[in-house]
């Protein structure tokens, strides 16, 4: 462990760093980040990892982890409630595919995956021939083309910025290669490095479109097709057995839990995770790693000599995965109630060691977080940048809610994120420890603080939860 304390005094006596005059106790800072870097987080971690297990939302699994994180709070003398939410009920089935024998090609197998939402093919399989694209602009305009084919979504993802470029294609492709009548749909693993792991994830089918089978296809497999497609046609069989469930929603909940403000409990900070994960692996990284920051930020706020000055509240989503409504249903429920939140901050960027903050707020929003950032120079995470948020607390955007998420080091994130290798043994506990240390400072810097930070403009773009998928 670092003796946290020396050198955030240092930090703290920079004239540069000095927060604004009576705004936060700097022996409350050291007290936060020396208390996370003992690395109580990686053991919560590991309760949730290897305890609970795969948590995909509407699954028994999602069930045992709204009651062991009831269980976590009430152990430790922390208010908490579980708020109901249907949620999108998918469930996984058999799933292989083949390349299928042709002159001078054996059949060779394809490690394949379904997305969420898939359609199965029907209790055999399917056999077609593939159609190789690499945007939804080229699988355009093939327009009729596509009927009765596979589509492959090829791209070239190297590293962790290569994931917003291509989520669009595992997002909305399925859907629109449904559109234009195709069979099914292949969809390139997002990762940045891979051991013919394929890595699921969310894909969405908007009203009126029947989903097609819809599977992620590992970055060798991938890349074979493309070399097969280079020398002529590729047929490919399929089996898919996930579906939606009947019913295909399913009741789960939220796990709300809520330290009382000492001066003004009616003004909230949320602190968000998301307690579902993908069923493949144990969804260590995602956001096993959140949740385990998240709670161990309220085991550290609770044991304070005093609670902060506004109401600290913690939020364990369900089903960020596979259709978010645990982040709509926490707004819905906030604003009919009069919720009076001051900010929000979420952790969904893993378990690597923080760099930084993003906040999204109004005029004056980034020289205030700065500030508030200051101790966590110790760590080398006080860069403050515009950009914060998160899925699960994004609607809160709409009611003009400050938002803000830690940056982390996502060098390895996208090697693991969705696959069968989001375990445990991928977190380094220092880093965790250190992440979580940013985190629980920043949540308390956001409760305690005097003045609470300007408010943000509203996104002038509708509600992503009103409006179809494009
Ligand atoms: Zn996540």
């Amino acid at each position: 462990m670092i003796p946290v304390a020396a050198l955030l005094t240092l930090v703290i006596l920079a004239p540069e760093a000095t927060p604004p005059a009576g705004a936060l106790a700097p022996v409350e800072a050291s007290r936060i980040l020396d208390e996370a870097l003992r690395g109580e987080s990686i053991r919560i971690l590991a309760e949730l990892t290897d305890g609970v297990g795969p948590r995909l939302a509407g699954s028994p699994g999602a069930d045992a982890a709204v009651r062991w994180a009831v269980d976590w709070f009430r152990a430790r003398g922390i208010t908490v409630r579980v708020d109901p939410v249907m949620v999108t009920h998918w469930v996984r089935g058999e799933e292989r595919a083949e390349v299928v024998a042709s002159k001078g090609r054996r059949s060779q197998p394809l490690a394949v995956t379904a997305l969420g939402m898939s359609a199965p093919t029907p209790p055999g399989g399917m056999t077609a021939e593939v159609v190789e694209v690499r945007s939804l602009e080229e699988l355009a305009a093939l327009g009729a083309k596509v009927k009765g084919r596979i589509v492959l979504f090829q791209h070239d993802m190297k590293d962790a910025s290569g994931y917003g470029k291509f989520a669009g294609l595992r997002l909305r492709g399925p859907a629109a290669a449904a559109r234009q009548g195709a069979a099914a749909a292949l969809v390139r693993s997002l990762s940045s490095a891979t051991l013919r792991t394929p890595h699921t994830g969310a894909t969405l089918i908007p009203e009126g479109v029947k989903a097609i089978p819809a599977a992620a296809l590992s970055v060798e497999d991938a890349e074979l097709l493309h070399r097969l497609l280079a020398r002529g046609p590729v047929t490919v069989r399929l089996v898919l057995g996930g579906r939606l469930a009947d019913p295909p929603l399913a009741p789960s909940a939220n796990v709300v839990a809520e330290i009382r403000g000492s001066e003004k409990p009616e003004e909230v900070v949320v602190i968000g995770a998301h307690l579902d994960s993908w069923d493949l692996g144990t969804g260590a990284i995602d956001d096993g790693a959140g949740v385990a920051m998240v709670l161990d930020t309220m085991r550290i706020a609770a044991s304070m000599p005093r609670p902060p000055r506004r109401t600290l509240r913690a939020v364990l989503f369900m089903n960020e995965e596979n259709g978010a409504e645990g982040a709509v249903a926490y707004h819905e429920t906030s604003l009919a109630a009069g919720t009076r939140h001051v900010a929000a901050i979420e952790a969904d960027a893993g378990a690597g060691r923080p760099t930084g903050v993003e906040v999204t707020s109004g005029e004056g929003g980034l020289e205030a977080v700065r500030a508030m950032a200051a101790p966590l120079a110790a760590l080398g995470a006080s860069d403050v940048k515009a950009g914060g948020g998160g899925v699960d607390i994004s609607p809160l955007a709409y009611a003009g809610v400050p938002l803000l998420s830690l940056a982390q080091d996502n060098s390895h994130y996208f090697d693991w994120h969705h696959s069968a290798a989001d375990t445990f043994d991928k977190v380094d506990p220092r880093a965790l420890a250190e992440a979580a240390a940013a985190f629980a400072w920043m949540a308390w810097a956001l409760a305690d603080s005097p003045v609470p930070l300007p408010p943000a403009p509203i996104p002038s773009t509708p509600p992503w939860w009103k409006r179809a998928a494009p």
